[in-house]
Formats: C-alpha cells, structure tokens, sequence
C-alpha cells in the first residue's frame, strides 16, 4: 500500500479555513492502528521520525565535538531526514552509494568523511572528484599510496586520519580485528601523513555495544602514547561509534556518563588535549526509532514461525543472541512464558533462541511487534529464499524501550 495512505490527512481547504496561521503537521498512525488497519502478511518496519530527531539533539547537544552519523546502520532516506532534522550535519559514510545518497539529499550542506579504511580505486576517485570529499581514514601505508595517486591531491588539502587498532575491550560487537593500525604502524603513518594533510587525526571504534565508558578513556590514553610518540601535530580526535542502547537483558549508563569520561580523558591527554572532536554513532542515534511488526505463521509448543528472520530485520537476533524487546499486539490475559523464534527461509540457522517473553496464548495469526531495530535491523535484509518483502511506515510510537540520555 502507498505510504501516503498511512498518513491521517489534512485537507488543505481545512487547513486555510483553520484559524491557526502554522501548517498543521501530519499526524502520523500508531503501530496498533496500522496493523488493525492493513492486517500485514509481510514484516512491516514501523520508523519513529520523532524518536530520531529527540536521539539527535540530544547526541548532537550533549557531545563536546562534531557528530557524524554512520550512515550503514540505517541509510533509509527517511532516516537521513529525520537525523538532519534534529541537527546531525555530518556523515560517517563507507561506500560510494551511501556517499552519493547523503549528497543528493543534503547538498554541500552535509560534511562526509569516508570512513571505511580500505577503497576500491574508482570509489576514492568518485568520492573525491564527483562528490567532493576531502576527509579519508586510512590504516596503511598502501591505502594512503592508494589516496595520493588516485585524488593528485595537494599537500594541505585532505583531512587524513589514522584508525588506530584497538585490544579487545567491553562491548557486544568486537571491531579490533579487521581494521586498524597497530602502535608503530599507526606512529609511522602519522608521520608520513602529517605534511601531506590539512588536518591530520587518529581515530579508533571501540567495539559496537560498548556498555563501558571507561573504555573510550583507555582508548584515548593509546590514542595520546601514539600521538606523543609520533611526535608530530594531531588535529583531530575520532572516537568512533559504539554508543549503547537498553534492550531488555542490558541496562547501560546514562550518554552523558560516555561523553563525561570522553571529555576528561581528552582534557588530560598530554598530545591530544587541544584537538576537537569527532564520534561516529550509529546505534545509539537510530535503534530506538526503528521496529518490525510480524506475524505469526505456525505456533509448535514454544517455538515461534515467523515471517522474517536472520536474513531479514532479524539478523542480530540470531548469532549474536540480541534479545529484542517484544509485545504481542493483541490484548490478552494469559500469563507470560518464553518463546524461541524461526525465520521463514529453509535455512536451520534461521532460529533466534531469545528467549521472548510473550503471553502464554499466542497463535497462528498473531504479530508481535520487536523492538530496538532501527540499527542494522533494515540495513541487513536479504531477499535470500524469496522472503525480501517489507514495506514501511512512520508512527507516532514511543521507542519500545527508553536509553537513558537519548529517549528520557
Ligand atoms: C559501524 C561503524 C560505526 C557505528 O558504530 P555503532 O556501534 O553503531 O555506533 C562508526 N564508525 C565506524 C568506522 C563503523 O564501522
């Protein structure tokens, strides 16, 4: 169905004969009413366009430094929109259709870094000459030969920052293990680095789901030995994504328990004190305005068939165990009681163990709304085994669970 048809109308007559000189915005529909109205077959994704904006001023007004949205956990325009609407102006982007994408709807309004350590050759040469980017991490010495030969850049003009490997920390999604410069390197390269850049920065990813803030501060403390030892000028501070969200087994502390301990750590890094800075967030801006609505397709004891799973919305809810928060959408009495889930493709693997507490009477037909999906819930989809439908709609709900500093 058209996505237009979701929105409750404002007739423009109406709306001139309104004694109110302000446009009346568009109400969006509840999930509840979307369902009771379209009665879905297929997985619905329910976007939250408030609960974006609310996530991003607050992200952008509480971190002492610039905020760029890592645009591969969710790069549905919807989402861009909403983002730049609460105020986020910069773009973490790692490929050249996620690049183009932010340029064709922001303009040169938008600053984007390319993020993403290793390019093909013809993706630095678009991103630099069709798109005007300027700002390239990099983790090795053959990706900065790579940046030199394929922009002819001039000394002074990229931002070139340096992605420094990190030890294993705190968080659900460890990152150390792909990318990343380790302490000599990353001291080699940000001596060679400094007389070609404008502005020269080292930046780092703690590990996605980092429940701890002590571990940007550890993170910062190796960031400032490498810098010292380099003993060259550093501009720039990027300490990356990793923001947490709640979900229903895991409380985190409070955003500004993150951006305190930044803040410190940064104030009292010998090297690196007088940088500005830079985060990444990707999970912490868009998990909470995003869910999946599904249905059930068969019902065997405990164990739940639905119509989506680890290679649609559902992918973290698989391998890496997420146990999202779930609400079945019917009213019921029944009491609550642990179910597991299946995907719809043939593929065993296609099982999400949760477990999720649902009423003890749930059946064939039912949906089940899950929540804390706007991040790599949509992104991930596959059309493997025929199951890529979905259509999605903007409500008016709440995000299914609060963070604190982000939904509060
Ligand atoms: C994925 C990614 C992010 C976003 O990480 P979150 O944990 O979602 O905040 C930020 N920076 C880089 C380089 C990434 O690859």
């Amino acid at each position: 169905m058209a996505l237009s048809n979701l929105r409750i109308a404002v007739s423009p007559l109406k709306r001139r004969s309104a004694a109110l000189p302000l446009p009346v915005p568009a109400e969006l529909p509840t999930v509840d009413a979307v369902i009771a109205r379209e009665k879905p077959q297929e997985p619905v994704h329910a976007l939250r366009p408030e609960t974006l904006r609310k996530a991003a001023r607050r992200f952008v007004a509480g971190f002492p430094g610039d905020v760029l949205y890592a645009v591969k956990c969710n790069a549905d325009p919807r989402v861009l929109r909403a983002l730049w609407d609460g105020g986020v102006r910069h773009f973490d982007c790692a490929s050249p259709a996620e690049i183009a994408l932010v340029r064709s709807m922001f303009g040169t309004g938008a600053h984007i870094a390319y993020m993403h350590p290793v390019r093909a050759r013809a993706a630095i040469r678009e991103a630099y000459a069709r798109h005007a980017v300027r700002d390239f991490v990099l983790d090795a010495d053959e990706e900065l030969d790579k940046l030199l030969a394929e922009t002819k850049a001039k000394p002074g003009e990229l931002t070139l920052v340096v992605r420094l490997a990190l030890p294993k920390g705190g968080a659900r999604y460890d990152l150390s293990g792909k990318f990343g410069a380790d302490f000599d390197a990353a001291v080699a390269l940000l001596r060679r680095a400094r007389p070609l850049a404008r502005e020269l920065g080292i930046s780092f990813h703690v590990g996605s789901q980092c429940v701890d803030p002590a571990a940007y501060a550890r993170a910062i403390e190796l960031a400032d030995r490498v810098a010292g030892e380099a003993g060259v000028r550093v501009d720039l501070l990027d300490v990356g994504g990793g923001f947490p969200v709640t979900y229903p087994d895991i409380d985190v502390p409070p955003l500004g328990a993150f951006f305190a301990e930044i803040e410190a750590a940064h104030a009292n890094a010998a090297h690196l004190r007088h940088t500005k800075l830079w985060a990444e967030p990707g999970r912490a801006l868009v998990a909470g305005g995003g869910s999946v609505i599904v249905q059930v397709q068969a019902r065997r004891a405990n164990m739940l068939y639905l119509n989506d799973g680890i290679y649609g919305s559902l992918s973290d809810a698989g391998y890496p165990g997420f146990r999202f928060p779930v609400r079945c959408l019917r009213a019921s009495d029944a009491p609550i009681r642990d179910f597991e889930f299946f995907g719809p493709t043939c593929d065993s693997a296609d099982r999400m163990a949760g477990p999720f507490p649902l009423p003890a009477d749930i059946a064939e037909g039912d949906w089940i709304e899950i929540g804390q999906l706007g991040a790599y819930g949509a992104a991930l989809r596959t059309a493997f085994n025929g199951f890529e439908r979905a259509h999605l709609v903007e409500v008016a709900d709440a995000p299914m669970l609060a963070t604190p500093g982000l939904d509060d």
